[in-house]
């Protein structure tokens, strides 16, 4: 009950401050407003940026765009247990720079915040999902490959990370991806990471571990069940971070992963409707503290980087 109580409060200050915040710009929201908008807001916006819905926004030809504005909502695809990615908080609040990422484009997409519903989708079901129109759009440390670009577009990138080993703290045989040999190696299941430790070799194939989600892996290596995680530098920093005792991130990355927002693949128009408010948040600086107030807390800092409009 206490519990539930403190909760609640912290929640009605947070809900204080967007609904003044949508108030100030005087947006009006369909049905309800701005209170009840906030009151069923579920994410948190650690970089302080409001992401006030655009008015009379038409994507022509989209049919991404048709249906969201049909629905009167918009179905995200997101991550639920990367650190200052894509995570959920202490009151349950979707959080991270994936999400904000994710509420950016919704607002652009004239969408409220509190008509967003997150998807937890792993590495594995991302272009099945998009495939299949169970979400709209898919924000998650998602790598722009070819073979994925066979079954889903992207926009962007937004984002460059490196693949990267997280080992525990006392373990000092571990110096990059060629001191592999022998020790068990986990990863998630259909991500980039992990084909690139079958394509070469890095391990034997008996000691790949592999789950649905790194959170899994990383319980693996503090039980001494693996020996090391590997995936985006990014990611294992969020997990080295919550562990800095017994976790370290090894800092040799080995790969480009270029993180795109994952969309059906035949809506052009979506697609060169998102590059554009993605160039938009990097130069008027909105990706800057969506970054700084995220993923930059971890220590590391970043500009945005070259668009490319795949
Ligand atoms: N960026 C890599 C990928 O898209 C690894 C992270 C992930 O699995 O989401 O496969």
């Amino acid at each position: 009950m206490r519990y539930k109580r403190v909760a609640a409060v912290a929640m009605m200050a947070s809900l204080a401050l967007s609904a003044a915040a949508c108030g100030k710009e005087g947006n009006p929201t369909p049905s309800g407003g701005n209170a009840s908008g906030g009151a069923q807001s579920d994410q948190c916006t650690t970089s302080g940026v409001t992401f006030t819905p655009k008015t009379d926004v038409n994507v022509a030809g989209s049919p991404t765009f048709q249906k969201i504005k049909s629905a009167g909502k918009v179905t995200i695809g997101v991550k639920f247990d990367q650190p200052n990615l894509g995570y959920k908080d202490a009151q349950g609040k979707r959080c991270g720079f994936d999400v904000e990422m994710a509420q950016y484009i919704a607002g652009t997409l004239g969408v409220d915040p509190a008509k967003i519903e997150y998807k937890e989708i792993a590495s594995a079901n991302r272009e099945t999902a998009i495939k299949g129109g169970e979400i709209d759009y898919y924000v998650g440390t998602y790598s722009i490959t070819d073979k994925r670009k066979n079954d889903v577009s992207f926009a962007g990138p937004y984002f460059v990370a490196g693949q990267d080993l997280l080992v525990r703290k006392d373990d000092s045989s571990i110096t990059g991806k060629d001191s592999l040999k022998g020790k068990k190696v986990c990863s998630a299941t259909g991500s980039t990471p992990i084909q690139r430790v079958r394509d070469e070799n890095l391990t034997e194939p008996n000691n790949i571990v592999e789950f649905k989600t790194y959170s899994e892996c990383v319980s693996q290596l503090l039980d001494k069940k693996v020996d090391a995680v590997t995936t985006d530098d990014a990611i294992l920093k969020g997990y080295a971070a919550q562990n800095p005792d017994e976790l370290k991130v090894v800092g040799q990355p080995f790969s480009t992963e270029k993180y795109g927002i994952g969309l059906p693949k035949d809506d052009k128009a979506l697609r060169d409707y998102v590059n554009d408010q993605i160039e938009a948040a990097f130069k008027d600086g909105t990706w800057q503290k969506i970054y700084d107030g995220t993923l930059g807390k971890s220590g590391s800092s970043a500009t945005p980087p070259q668009l490319e409009r795949y």
